[in-house]
């Protein structure tokens, strides 16, 4: 585990399954059509059970670089935020909807009044982001939204294997994030 202070917020990286975070609320890779899918979302739904697609449905959908907000259900976490990154493509638009999807995912828990939030390694499965484009991008917007944004208090990206890990601890010190010892 490695933790970064930013402002009064601690941003955190560590190995794990976003399932069993007990935040204010995790954040799902979701698609636009905000369909169960595989990778983490297919993980966020079973644990939370069909009411959780359900909610989904009656939303609708959601735009690449957008974010929706749903209750938890039978998840420890009280919320789950919908963020649809971008399929990567190598078009320069990738990375500003990549740094959408989350900066829309903080803005949306700010205006809940959550406090702590822990987001999934976006667009890096199945979609196909580069790790090493996708982990700077993904720990600059957190930081900056956060730096802005003094509600936020906890960060964590909770990051599924060690290669992803490594890349988002690579990230994190090529930022010059200050680490807490
Ligand atoms: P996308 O379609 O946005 O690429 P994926 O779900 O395919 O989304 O992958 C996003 C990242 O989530 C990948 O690094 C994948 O290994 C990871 N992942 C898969 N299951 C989990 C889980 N239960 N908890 C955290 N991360 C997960």
């Amino acid at each position: 585990m490695m933790q970064f202070k930013i402002g009064l917020a601690t941003l955190e990286l560590i190995r794990g399954n976003i399932v069993e975070q007990d935040v204010d609320a995790i954040v799902n890779a979701a698609n636009e059509t905000l369909a169960p899918g595989g990778g983490v979302s297919g993980a966020i739904h079973r644990a939370a059970g069909p009411e959780l697609a359900e909610a989904c449905a009656r939303i609708g959908g959601c735009p690449t670089g957008e974010a929706r907000i749903t209750a938890g259900y039978h998840l420890k976490a009280r919320h789950v935020i919908h963020a649809v990154g971008p399929r990567y493509s190598g078009n320069p638009r990738d990375a500003e909807l990549l740094a959408s999807a989350y900066r829309s995912s903080l803005l949306l828990a700010e205006q809940h009044g959550l406090q702590h939030i822990a987001f999934p390694s976006i667009s890096t499965g199945i979609y196909g982001y580069p790790l090493d484009e996708a982990a700077p991008i993904a720990l600059a917007t957190c930081r900056d939204v956060v730096q802005s944004h003094s509600e936020i208090r906890l960060v964590r990206f909770v990051l599924f294997d060690e290669e992803t890990f490594q890349a988002y601890v690579r990230a994190a010190q090529n930022l010059g994030l200050i680490p807490v010892d």
